[in-house]
């Protein structure tokens, strides 16, 4: 890959904390640019002194000395790695000193003395990108495996980072290239080739890649799910199971739960990572009218959280006769993928089929039973029942569709099991398109392409399906950053987390 032209990268000198804050066992300060070796050399104590030039990617023992106090301020290991072959493409100094909030800062501060700068979010990534380390789409994949929330959403990100979806953007960039030689071909010498216009095989290549372009963007609702996660409300009268549901998500979650900062007494947020997905549930703990004043802000706060859901679980008892509450809850679901789970089926199914499928009206709906889920008393039953749940959650977010079969299920007793293929994000196989920035990129390169096709319709000259092919290729340019334009980098990366 070649250095942007752009480039201002190397004219100075740059340092950041690239570990997280907070105490730890050893805390990394990362130096990049021309005087990175001058500087770390000018701090780095140990005697016999010792030239890093002479030992480059070795990892040496020695002290960071405050040159004016002769103080060391920290034990360090050090290394020097000469650019290119470096994260940034420069010179890299990296120090790994103790952990801890103090010596790090001294290290800091001794290095912005000697006249370095301190990074900006991003700024080491950013220099990756424009010394052509990387495209710009893997810079992006480089803050996505960073701020992954599961294992299938890293795996993505990893993929991304190794160029897999920047090479499906060349592919494409390439077929437009050589459509475009065609027609430049065609408007210098009109009368000797074949005319772009008329000529099918030119035509079918535009749908082709039209195709491939489309594919990409089929990807992007999982992509994003993937990446960002969505916020699944339940609601239900009190005592349905809500409660023993959220717990059976969280007992059977493959990924570490995380408490999200900000939880209020009446809803309760946790985040359960369901076949991949990061799935934020919001258990709303019942909306209902209430006289009581506090009780009264729970609800509101129910409300809200209902509004900002990308999708409502609302559960009823299927042992007991539906209330007037059951119905109130079900007219006012929000307009966003919505699923019913009929629980208790164990206590016995009090709702006809028919009666069912009523108050499902069009939403999915699954029959189970979480008993026990709240006590020690954990049978088959409830994981299965949670696992049900599980995929139809899955197939709603993805659209990986089957989500109606789930109304064949069983009309009384336990649930029995449904076949549901374990199908999982084709992370590996696939180029996903996991950002909004790509996602508005192949969208308009694809009304480009469009609009190309319908002028060859229109038998417009040559000129005017050229411009449109040229749209299309510069945006596609914006995603690997071949285009350059200043505000989109600007944007992306004031997105990273310091130090990276
Ligand atoms: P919430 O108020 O909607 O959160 O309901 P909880 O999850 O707290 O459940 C209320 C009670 O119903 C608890 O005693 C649960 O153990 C029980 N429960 C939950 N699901 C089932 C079920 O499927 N069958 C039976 N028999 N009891 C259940």
């Amino acid at each position: 890959m070649e250095a942007k032209t752009i480039c201002t990268a190397g004219e100075d000198t740059i340092c950041a904390i690239a570990t997280p804050p907070g105490m730890g066992g050893i805390g990394i300060v990362r130096v990049t640019g021309d005087n990175a070796l001058q500087l770390l050399q000018a701090l780095f104590h140990r005697e016999p002194a010792l030239s890093f030039a002479e030992h480059p990617r070795e990892l040496l023992y020695g002290h960071i000395r405050d040159p004016e106090r002769r103080e060391d301020v920290d034990e360090v290991l050090a290394v020097y790695m000469p650019g290119p072959g470096t994260y940034t493409g420069e010179d890299v100094a990296e120090i790994d000193c103790h952990g801890g909030a103090v010596p790090l800062a001294e290290v800091m501060t001794l290095l912005m003395k000697s006249g370095c700068r301190h990074a900006e979010p991003g700024e080491f990534t950013k220099r990756a990108f424009l010394n052509g380390r990387m495209d710009l789409a893997q810079a992006e994949a480089v803050m996505d495996l960073v701020s992954a929330q599961t294992e299938e959403a890293g795996s993505v990100a990893v993929s991304q980072l190794k160029g897999r979806f920047s090479a499906e953007i060349q592919s494409l960039r390439a077929g437009l290239t050589d459509l475009l030689v065609q027609i430049e071909v065609n408007i210098d010498y009109p009368d000797e080739d074949i005319d772009i216009l008329t000529d099918t095989g030119s035509l079918s290549a535009i749908r082709a890649l039209r195709e491939e372009i489309g594919k990409l963007l089929e990807s992007a609702r999982k992509g994003k799910i993937l990446r960002d996660g969505l916020r699944l409300a339940i609601v239900g009268k009190p005592n349905v199971g809500k409660s023993s549901l959220l717990n059976g998500l969280l007992r059977q979650s493959r990924a570490i739960v995380t408490e999200i900062a900000g939880t209020t007494r009446d809803t309760i947020e946790e985040m359960v990572n369901i076949k991949g997905l990061p799935v934020t549930i919001v258990d709303t703990a019942g909306i209902r009218p209430t006289e009581d004043a506090i009780e009264r802000i729970g609800i509101e706060k129910s409300k809200a959280s209902l509004a900002s859901a990308d999708m409502v679980l609302l559960m009823t008892d299927v042992s007991l006769p539906l209330t007037g509450e059951d119905r109130d809850l079900r007219n006012h679901l929000p307009k966003v993928p919505c699923l019913i789970a009929f629980n208790k089926s164990d206590k016995g199914i009090h709702l006809s089929v028919e009666e069912r499928e009523a108050f499902a009206g069009e939403l999915p709906y699954v029959l189970i039973s979480l008993r026990g889920s709240a006590s020690k008393d954990e049978t088959w039953t409830n994981s299965e029942s949670v696992e049900r749940i599980e995929d139809l959650i899955y197939r709603m977010a993805t659209g990986s569709g089957g989500a109606q079969e789930e109304r064949k299920g069983p009309s009384t007793g336990a649930p029995s099991p449904v076949a549901f293929p374990s199908a999982r994000f084709p992370a590996a196989s696939a180029a996903i398109v996991t950002n909004a920035r790509h996602e508005a990129a192949l969208r308009r390169a694809d009304l480009a392409l469009a609009s190309a096709l319908r002028a060859a319709s229109r038998g417009e000259p040559p000129e005017i399906l050229e411009i449109d092919l040229r749209t299309a290729y510069e945006e596609l340019g914006f995603i690997t950053g071949d285009s350059i334009q200043h505000d989109v980098l600007q944007e992306v990366f004031s997105r990273f987390c310091l130090g990276k």
